[in-house]
């Protein structure tokens, strides 16, 4: 049986339509419709610096107070289930949780141009508590990336 890698309870998988005529290969989800929904999705206006959604498209207050402010997409809003994600990702070392976000970094990668793709480097005594890095675990087993 497939769980949630997120809350561990049994994944419900349905055939849709789309997928019975495909003919191919079903990839199962990797987290449940609940935590799914647990994450909130940038959609809409976003400040167009670091991506940030608001209800304009005008830059957020940071990045005016900023001179040269960093340009950054995000998927998802940073609130309080991404931290709760980011805790057990990151800081209990849940290396499982990396498949909760690699489709949609995945899908969204194929929507930018982009020469390389270089992981920010973790320091070593990060490395050696955590164990991993935690951008190149939501990279890793992608076509589009490979360890050099
Ligand atoms: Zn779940
Ligand atoms: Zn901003």
């Amino acid at each position: 049986m497939t769980v949630c890698v997120w809350c561990q309870r049994p994944l419900k998988t349905s055939l849709t339509l789309a997928q019975f005529w495909r003919w191919g290969p079903v990839t199962p989800p990797d987290i449940c419709v609940p935590c799914q929904g647990r994450l909130s999705p940038i959609s809409g206006q976003h400040c167009p610096h670091c991506g940030r959604q608001q209800t304009t498209c005008q830059l957020c207050q940071d990045c005016q107070r900023w001179d040269q402010p960093l340009v950054n997409r995000a998927l998802y809003c940073y609130d309080a289930e991404m931290k709760a994600y980011m805790q057990q990702y990151k800081f209990q070392g849940d290396y499982a949780l990396r498949r909760v976000l690699q489709r949609a970094l995945a899908t969204a990668l194929t929507q930018l141009t982009y020469d390389i793709l270089v992981p920010i480097p973790i320091a070593q005594s990060t490395w050696q508590s955590r164990g991993f890095n935690q951008v190149t675990g939501w990279l890793t087993g992608q076509a589009y990336y490979q360890v050099l």
